[in-house]
């Protein structure tokens, strides 16, 4: 399924990687360099304290260029692997920053916004069952985290459906909510070929990460269930060639989509038969009995999958939420109420 580099450099394209210091044994981050018309365009980033920044500088001389030559930078997600480098890019070239609307508060967080942020997670996690060391350890990840990348203050927004025209082929904007709320694939119709960033990987499902509202503290949106529909939205195009934020790159995107809701309804089965066993539970207490966190970030990441796992199961009529003592806690649906909720569904 793995396919050559070589296959996007007839169109001006090259792949650059940057190793992810978070996780070392994780795939490093992939940008690309896309000939422009007047110099290069860059798809996302890398991030701050590894040779990002010289292996784009190597990579540019290469071509003859320099950091003044970058156009335009376009962020596929607000994730600081994919835009940690970005204001020191617009710094040096004063080019644009393009990036959806859905995800622009992300990267244009402020030391502020990012306190603030940190303070809302530590509300939101004790709801979900985290106990307070677990939240410590978030804290320090995130602020951890925040030094990979340098917020940037000037932002352009991506429209969904806008076309992006490089040298030689174009891309469409397509907006695919679920691992951030703001993700957008680009898609170059002509070649075949899907930019897809972290919504398809290869070999990993991409986080349903938790977002909360910056002015609620609640969560944003239904990440896993959206992520859902964006995968159905991605299956519809006939990519011959999909590059991804991490790995290499790949065909036969519909096989990883398969696979993908593949994993999520065994993950679904593994959080039914843990709650079935605790009777009615948090979800922290579920992601204990269902899986095994091994790191901090490990757990919130889990976290986020059992949270959206969760989301997906009520959707469907298989648990039902409530609170007990100030958590929110889930327990399975009888199958009358099942059944009740599946009409709903039918009938809207
Ligand atoms: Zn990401």
């Amino acid at each position: 399924m793995q396919l050559h580099d070589s296959l996007i450099e007839p169109l001006g394209v090259s792949r650059l990687t940057a190793p992810l210091p978070f996780a070392p044994e994780a795939e490093p981050v992939n940008f690309y360099l896309a000939d422009d018309s007047q110099g290069v365009a860059l798809i996302d980033t890398g991030l701050i304290p590894d040779d990002g920044l010289d292996r784009l500088v190597h990579e540019l001389r290469r071509r003859g260029y320099g950091l003044s030559n970058i156009t335009r930078v376009i962020v596929t997600h607000g994730h600081l692997d994919h835009f940690g480098l970005a204001r020191r890019i617009q710094d040096a070239a004063g080019c644009p920053v393009l990036v959806s609307p859905g995800d622009l508060p992300k990267l244009g967080a402020t030391e502020h916004d990012v306190r603030r942020s940190v303070e809302m997670y530590s509300q939101y996690l004790p709801r979900m069952g985290c106990h307070a060391d677990a939240v410590e350890d978030m804290r320090q990840f995130y602020h951890a985290m925040n030094a990979l990348g340098e917020a940037v203050g000037d932002l352009t927004p991506l429209r969904d459906g806008e076309i992006l025209q490089f040298r030689r082929f174009s891309v469409e904007v397509i907006p695919c909510p679920g691992h951030t709320s703001g993700l957008v694939c680009l898609y170059d119709r002509e070649h075949g070929v899907l930019f897809s960033n972290d919504h398809l990987l290869l070999d990993s499902s991409p986080n349903p990460f938790v977002e909360l509202d910056t002015e609620s503290g609640e969560k944003r949106f239904r990440s896993l269930p959206e992520y859902l529909r964006s995968l159905d939205r991605v299956e519809q195009l006939d990519a011959r060639i999909t590059a991804p934020g991490h790995g290499p790159l790949f065909r036969d995107h519909r096989r990883v989509i398969a696979l993908l809701r593949r994993f999520h309804q065994r993950r679904q089965f593994k959080i039914m038969s843990a709650l079935d066993g605790l009777g009615c539970a948090d979800a922290q207490t579920i992601a204990r009995a269902a899986f095994s966190p091994t790191t901090p970030f490990g757990n919130f990441m889990l976290l986020s999958e059992v949270i959206g796992g969760l989301e997906l199961l009520e959707q469907d009529g298989r648990v039902r939420r409530g609170l007990h003592n100030g958590r929110e806690v889930y327990e399975s649906c009888p199958d009358n109420a099942r059944i009740a909720a599946a009409r709903h569904t039918n009938v809207a």
